[in-house]
């Protein structure tokens, strides 16, 4: 491992800072972080905050946002992954202080943002989930009757037909949208290094380019030696499987981004994007995007899984995977026709068995531990930051008594995920039935039988992922 590559645009326009003298490594700390991501840097922030007098020590086998944390398409959510499961389950009063606390993540991290003078570009302006086409205007029905149902009003999310849409975002085939306020865009690698900042502020030793190898026994292991802690906080995400008692347990998926070259005000006109909202369409395939703050478009799609598990950080910006979102991109804005690509780059997200994320402490190992955010984790590392600071204090508090929490749990009670090559089957037939339902959507010369027996069959595929 090394540092961010030079294709990615986050690294281009801010490279990773170098400490002039580097922190020493204490053996004796009361709490080790595993990770300088969000999930770490956010964590030691609250700590530190609510508990001054701790010593805390953050290791990170590359550099602070070397992982999914420095190369993410910068949507900052407004909640968690899974949740409607979760707010479905609940009682009234407690389904609306969960919702306001999902929903509160954006403010909580636009405050921190004020607090420690981070410059990260965020523009709060919402997300825009395009339906492109009458599937996908179905499965946005479908959608909004589940947010209902999981007790989301109409001012959290709402439809908005396509002259309505038209004003905000012009998206080839787009019919109209999903709209929620509750999300904000923001510039990944500023917010960690504003993050890495302020936790170095605050008295946090951060100990970059230095892996760690194992876990057990109140210690950590490194290369040249050991560090005993109190707590031990993995927050490893897509790279859990560096470490034997996450791997199997959290796994890596792959997700690549491109960006353009900066934009025109006449471009601009002609796509939208005023304010900057995040935006999607509701094919399967996960689409994202975002107008960055130097007025690039920014596209990702999710794709890719390596045998095992195993997290992935290298991507050829001219190889074949990157040229399919650029291919994906002008099927959804025409208007970029002859707009070049200047950046390319990609990232392992985390995801859990039960395709939900988790936070956990376990007392009698000394272990506290959250991921699984499955491709949302900007927002969702700010909330179990929180939580697992509280965890450790032992403070019981509205973040420690969330469905999504084990307070007492072990990193064994995570689910583990299928062998191999069982994974890697299951993996490559969800995507395909994936793929085939968003490719014959909307074609009206494929028999409707058809098309409704490829997308019954993706719906059951995307069944078994619960
Ligand atoms: C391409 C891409 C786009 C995404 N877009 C979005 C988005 O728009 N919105 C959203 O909400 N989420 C998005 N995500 C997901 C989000 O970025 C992650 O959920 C989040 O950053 C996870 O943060 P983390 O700190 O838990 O993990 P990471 O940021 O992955 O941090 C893990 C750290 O562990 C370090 N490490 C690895 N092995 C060791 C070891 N042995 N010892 C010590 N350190 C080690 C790594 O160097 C890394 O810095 C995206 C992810 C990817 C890959």
């Amino acid at each position: 491992m090394s540092s961010l590559p030079e294709s990615c645009l986050w690294r281009h326009a801010m490279p990773p800072a170098t400490q002039d003298t580097p922190p020493a490594i204490a053996d004796d700390c009361d709490v080790a972080i595993v990770g300088a991501g969000y999930t770490g840097l956010w964590t030691a922030y609250y700590l530190k905050r609510l508990a001054p007098q701790l010593s805390v020590q953050v290791f990170d086998a590359a550099h602070a946002g070397f992982g999914a944390s420095g190369r993410n398409g910068g949507w900052l959510i407004g909640g968690l992954a899974g949740q409607e499961g979760w707010l479905t389950g609940l009682a009234p009063d407690a389904r609306e202080e969960t919702r306001a606390l999902l929903y509160g993540i954006v403010d909580e991290v636009k405050a921190v943002c004020a607090r420690e003078a981070i410059e990260c570009d965020l523009a709060h302006s919402g997300v825009l989930y395009a339906a492109r086409g009458d599937a996908q205007a179905h499965r946005a029905a479908a959608w909004l009757g589940d947010l209902r149902a999981a007790g989301h009003g109409e001012a959290d999310f709402c439809w908005l037909d396509q002259s309505a849409l038209a004003v905000r975002l012009q998206m080839a085939g787009a019919v109209g949208a999903v709209f929620s306020p509750h999300c904000a865009t923001l510039h990944p690698f500023k917010l960690v290094q504003g993050l890495l900042a302020a936790v170095r502020r605050l008295g946090v030793a951060v100990h970059e380019h230095c892996p760690v190898l194992g876990l057990g026994d109140g210690r950590l292991r490194l290369s040249d030696g050991a560090v005993r802690a109190r707590w031990i906080v993995p927050a490893l995400e897509g790279a859990s499987g560096a470490l034997p008692e996450l791997g199997g347990r959290v796994q890596a998926a792959q997700s690549l981004i491109i960006a353009t070259e900066p934009l025109s005000d006449a471009q601009w006109d002609e796509i939208g994007l005023a304010g900057r909202p995040a935006f999607a369409d509701l094919s399967r395939g996960i689409t994202y995007g975002q107008r960055t703050a130097d007025n690039r478009l920014l596209f990702g799609a999710r794709g890719g899984y390596c045998f095992g598990g195993r997290a992935r950080w290298d991507f050829d910006p001219q190889g074949e995977e990157l040229a399919k979102r650029g291919e994906l991109m002008r099927a959804f804005f025409p208007q970029l026709a002859g707009v070049r690509v200047s950046h390319a780059w990609g990232g392992s997200l985390g995801i859990a068995r039960a395709f939900t994320p988790f936070a956990l402490r376990d007392c009698v190992r000394g272990i506290a531990s959250a991921g699984g955010f499955g491709g949302e984790g900007v927002g969702a590392s700010n909330l179990m930051g929180r939580t697992l600071a509280d965890l450790m204090l032992g403070r019981d508090t509205i973040l420690t008594r969330q469905p999504w929490v084990r307070g007492e749990g072990t990193l064994a009670s995570l689910r583990h995920w299928e062998p191999e090559p069982l994974r890697y089957l299951g993996y490559h037939a969800i995507r395909t039935s994936f793929a085939l339902d968003d490719a014959l959507a909307d074609r009206p010369h494929v028999p409707s039988w058809v098309r409704c027996t490829v997308s019954a069959a993706a719906d059951a595929m995307e069944g078994l992922m619960h």
